[in-house]
C-alpha cells in the first residue's frame, strides 16, 4: 500500500467527493486508525482492518473484503 498522512488523504478524498467535509473525514480516519492500532480486525476474515477504506465504506474491514481484490499496491493507507 501507499502510505499517506491522515491530512493528505482527507484532502484528497474531499477533492474527489465534494459533498464530504474535511474535518469529518479527518476525525473518522483518526478514529479508524486508533482502532487499527488497538488491534481491530476484519469481521469477515480476521485480517487487520484497512483504516482508509473502512472510513470510505463506513464499516471496518480489511482491504480484500472491502474491495474484493488482493492487489493493494496502488491503494492508500493512512498513518499519523
Ligand atoms: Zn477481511
Amino acid at each position: 500500500m501507499i502510505t499517506i498522512t491522515v491530512e493528505k488523504f482527507a484532502k484528497m478524498y474531499v477533492e474527489n467527493n465534494p459533498g464530504e467535509k474535511f474535518n469529518d473525514i479527518k476525525s473518522n480516519l483518526k478514529a479508524a486508525l486508533s482502532r487499527k492500532k488497538a488491534g481491530a480486525v476484519c469481521a469477515n476474515c480476521g485480517e487487520p482492518i484497512w483504516a482508509a477504506g473502512s472510513v470510505i465504506v463506513g464499516s471496518d474491514g480489511c482491504f480484500t473484503c472491502i474491495t474484493g481484490e488482493s492487489d493493494h499496491s496502488g491503494d492508500y493507507e493512512v498513518y499519523e
